[in-house]
């Protein structure tokens, strides 16, 4: 290990940032690899810096390191300097705390916490020395399993991963450890099989997806014991033990701060959040737990900031005693605390008063959507006039800085909505009279599975951006800042969030080609992913699609608790513009999610809906004493005094300045006419004719025209034609023309490009000079229908007129270089007229020959100018009384015409030129891998 370390030293000089792979962090978990029974890697395909801010890793991490059996370390994706540094010097990647390559790990665990980090994953294996494939790998590789929210759908990776955990993985870890350790280690199948049996464990082998002849997903059949895996849920939060374990880094990281959480799951349905649904029931903290926490993770890491971590944390039940009683403990020693992102209406002045107690940047919140009716779709309760209360009191707070989170893209989406974003905004600016910053951060929605918008569409890469350009210019004009999110990336993630098993292929093919970190902008290669699928013959925008109501998806047979007839059912609300109540507070609406024996909503309300577990009585004296002064349950957020209130048929709420009313939505939509069948009813709301399958088959309008998407190449066709007699006139520009429309004529399948004027994918070799006679002439066709080449030549050649021909016809791969990028030269026959006086011609040509430098003039875009010819020419020989034979090399720089360097030869003006005769009798290409130039090497 010494050796191996050294070795690993001696490539940090080289490299950016090599702190991220030093491994000696406070707090990294030391033991000797020989005491334990089982070692564990936890591997993360990110950059240190984000790796090491996710604290389920780290939770995992003490969980499996309490174990004397067990010994965890971390291992991260390396950054290309390292990965390269690492193939130069044939060294593998290794853990962070035994420098241990992972291939001698028994299991390796990793966190999928996004679809852009797939292909890293498929790097670390590979450096690793794991075979990538699942089937390839024996009894003595390690067993490669996953967890994380990606995990409800993870069939992209179906090939890859050996078992994957749903759901909770505090007590799962554990038996996924002890079935490891009861294996006999023989047989990799029964391991498996072992594994199938426990609760949230799904083992991608032992179930195989069908398909029919058009590639639809008939059903997704099993092989094993079970038809459907179930999630883990863990039953109770303050079951876990206090975390001890804190890695300290000794790098900049992301999140740079313990996070302590409150609570797991959130009821409060919004219709695109995934994590609102795959995590449910609500679970929340014993607060005298979080504390505890608390102090553990001051004294471990010495931090400055703590984050109260949950999906979201002003709706937590004990938030305002909670924050308060440890900014009594730590605001001396100027701790902070920090929230993710709050929803709106969970905001109240007590909260606010105390986060601002040490510190007051940032704030962030998350309207998500800019008008009420959008707003009603996606189920976000609060109201404008909330969103600009809550806005005044953290400016008057003393924030200087406000970030609005919204959503573009959603189902049904229009240009109001999208200008509701800018305007809500500027309403928020003008809340701080414009002297206080805010910024709209605004995301792609991507349609994500186990939730109501798992059927939606997604549009497209032009229509993001098209609408991040109406959304920059409408938040221009009002002086608010503007943060979206790269559209390519939205694309990559829509196509491996509702992916399914054929797209394995896709991530090893764009693997291999060298795409990593695709959630960077920087390092996003969609050329590779072009490259990847057209190879792979995948249609990427198949997976953007809607998804029928009835149709298989690939994430049938993955249970996340919550039944598909409930998300259809919230679908059909959300068409209807329907809120669904918290059923924390108001009452359960049957999503499957709890058995109302073990698992339910857990609280710490006083009381709430019916079949949860309310335990706030046990900590009301508390609570009360820790915000003084305060009535029972008057400690609670402010999200419950609402839903309580509404209980009881009282609405809390501020009114509306803005008539922001269902007849003003309908007003909007009338107008614009971009909602379909939409009209206002009697009570002011707005309702749609049909159903929820017809609202998402009308899908959202388009701030672009439905031509810019591309099309699917799957053929392209190398053709050698030839431009001879009157032909020989029709300009380079018109031959496109011509072959467009013979083509057309010809009812081939061309593809197209994108971009508002779709043009047919051909693309001609260099511009053969006007007049010249040729028989060598090259056009490649791609078509989004593979047809035999000798088919394609016969159809276009019968529509081409006279002069063109087709002569032969190649298919040629998707990876071949371009006609123009593998041309090495010409040979033509050039014939003087009868008036050229011939009798110096030999002289003059052996002259040229000879010399080291021969200038012509080159008559260019530009204007003439004079050139060297000598470098372009190969070959110069006199064949015939009158005819030269030339052959001249093409490069970067282009090349000679023959009659220029004919006439200037000949020492006859350059005008003269025309009155030859040219006739192009070859092109030389560039031999392709495993050919050799042969007798053209002379040539050439
Ligand atoms: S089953 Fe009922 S109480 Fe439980 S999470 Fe679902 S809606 Fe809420």
């Amino acid at each position: 290990m010494t050796q191996l370390r050294q070795k690993y030293e001696r490539l940090l000089d080289g490299v950016m940032k090599p702190g991220r792979y030093l491994g000696n962090e406070r707090g990294a978990v030391r033991k000797n690899p020989k005491d334990v029974a089982l070692r564990f890697a936890l591997a993360f395909p990110e950059v240190y810096e984000i790796a090491q801010s996710h604290p389920g890793l780290q939770l995992l991490y003490d969980i499996l390191n309490r174990r004397r059996d067990v010994y965890a370390e971390r291992s991260y994706a390396p950054w290309p300097d390292m990965e390269a540094a690492l193939r130069r010097a044939g060294l593998p990647l290794v853990s962070l705390e035994t420098f241990t390559p992972l291939a001698d790990f028994d299991i390796l665990g990793f966190s999928l916490q996004y679809e852009l980090t797939y292909t890293n994953l498929l790097l670390m294996l590979d450096l690793g020395g794991i075979p990538l494939h699942a089937a390839e790998r024996g009894a003595r590789d390690p067993l490669v399993i996953a967890g994380g929210p990606c995990a409800f759908n993870p069939e992209p990776l179906a090939d890859f991963l050996d078992a994957v955990l749903l759901g909770d993985g505090e007590e799962a870890v554990h038996e996924i450890c002890d079935t490891y350790l009861a294996w006999d280690g023989r047989e990799r199948g029964d391991l498996l099989r072992a594994l199938g049996r426990i609760r949230g464990v799904y083992v991608p082998a032992l179930f195989r997806p069908d398909y029919d002849d058009q590639g639809r997903l008939l059903a997704i059949a099993s092989l094993g014991e079970q038809t459907v895996v179930e999630k883990r849920t863990l039953r109770d939060l303050n079951d876990v033990p206090t975390q001890e374990t804190y890695v300290v880094p000794t790098v900049s990281i992301v999140h740079d701060r313990p996070s302590l959480e409150v609570m797991r799951g959130c009821v409060k349905g919004c219709r695109f959040c995934q994590a609102g649904y795959i995590y449910r029931p609500l679970r929340e903290r014993d607060p005298a737990r979080v504390l505890e926490q608390a102090e553990v993770a001051v004294k471990a890491t010495g931090c400055d900031e703590l984050s109260l971590l949950s999906l979201s944390t002003g709706d937590y039940s004990c938030v305002n005693p909670v924050i308060t009683e440890v900014m009594n403990r730590f605001a001396s020693r100027k701790i902070a605390v920090s929230l993710p992102s709050t929803r709106v209406d969970a905001l109240a002045a007590p909260l606010l008063e105390q986060i601002k107690r040490v510190r007051k940047t940032g704030f962030t919140l998350a309207p998500e959507a800019g008008t009420q009716r959008m707003r009603d779709i996606i189920q976000k309760e609060y109201t404008e006039a909330e969103l600009i209360n809550a806005a005044k009191q953290i400016f008057d707070l003393g924030w200087r800085h406000l970030k609005l989170y919204f959503m573009l893209g959603l189902p049904s989406e229009t240009e109001d909505d999208l200008r509701g974003i800018a305007e809500l905004s500027a309403r928020v600016a003008a809340a701080g009279g414009f002297k206080r910053e805010v910024t709209a951060s605004v995301s792609n929605f991507v349609p994500k599975p186990q939730t109501p918008f798992q059927w939606a569409a997604q549009i497209p890469i032009e229509e993001i951006e098209a609408r991040q350009q109406f959304l920059k210019r409408e938040l221009a004009r009002r002086r608010v800042k503007f943060k979206w999110h790269d559209a390519r990336e939205s694309y990559l993630e829509g196509i491996f969030s509702r992916g399914d098993r054929r797209l394995g292929r896709l991530l090893s093919t764009a693997y291999s080609l060298g795409c990593r970190f695709d959630g960077w902008s920087e390092m996003l290669r969609m050329d590779l992913w072009e490259e990847a699928w057209r190879r792979c013959g995948i249609d990427p925008d198949n997976y953007l699609r809607r998804r029928l109501l009835d149709e298989v998806l690939p994430w049938d047979h993955l249970g996340s608790g919550v039944t598909k007839k409930f998300l259809q059912r919230e679908l059909a609300l959300a068409f209807e513009r329907t809120l669904t109540p918290d059923c924390s507070i108001e009452r359960c609406t049957y999503c499957g999610a709890c058995d109302f024996k073990a698992i339910r909503n857990v609280t710490y309300h006083l009381r709430g809906a019916k079949g949860g577990e309310h335990r706030g009585p046990t900590v009301d004296a508390w609570a009360r004493d820790t915000v003084p002064g305060t009535a029972e349950g008057a400690w609670e957020p402010r999200g419950w005094h609402l839903a309580e209130a509404k209980k009881q048929g009282i609405d809390l709420r501020p009114a509306d300045s803005i008539d922001q009313s269902g007849s003003t939505a309908a007003a909007a939509e009338a107008h614009t006419g971009r909602i379909p069948s939409a009209h206002a009813s009697e009570a002011g709301k707005a309702r749609a004719d049909g159903n929820a399958e017809e609202w998402l088959n009308a899908g959202s309008s388009a701030l672009v025209p439905r031509a810019t998407q591309h099309d699917q190449v799957r053929c392209r066709v190398r053709i050698r034609y030839s431009k001879l007699d009157l032909a020989r006139f029709i300009g380079h520009l018109e031959l496109g023309t011509v072959f467009f429309r013979a083509a057309r004529r010809a009812n081939l399948p061309v593809a197209h490009s994108q971009g508002y004027h779709p043009l047919p994918r051909f693309s001609f070799g260099p511009a053969l000079t006007l007049g010249v006679d040729s028989d060598c002439e090259y056009l490649d066709i791609e078509l989004t229908e593979r047809l035999p080449a000798t088919e394609v030549a016969a159809r276009l050649d019968a529509e081409l007129p006279p002069g063109l021909s087709i002569l032969e016809a190649r298919e040629v791969g998707p990876r071949a270089a371009s006609i123009e990028g593998s041309i090495l030269g010409f040979r033509y026959a050039v014939q003087l007229d009868e008036e050229t006086e011939v009798a110096d011609l030999d002289d003059r040509v052996a002259r040229f020959l000879q010399s080291e430098e021969f200038r012509i003039h080159k008559h260019a875009k530009g204007g003439d100018r004079s050139v060297d010819a000598r470098p372009y020419v190969s070959q110069l020989q006199r064949t015939g009384e009158r005819t030269l034979l030339v052959t001249l090399l093409f490069g970067p720089r282009g090349t000679i015409k023959p009659g220029e360097l004919v006439t200037a030869l000949l020492g006859r003006p350059r005008t003269d030129a025309v009155r030859l005769r040219v006739h192009k009798l070859e092109t030389f290409f560039r031999p392709e891998a495993g050919e050799s130039l042969g007798s053209l090497s002379a040539e050439i």
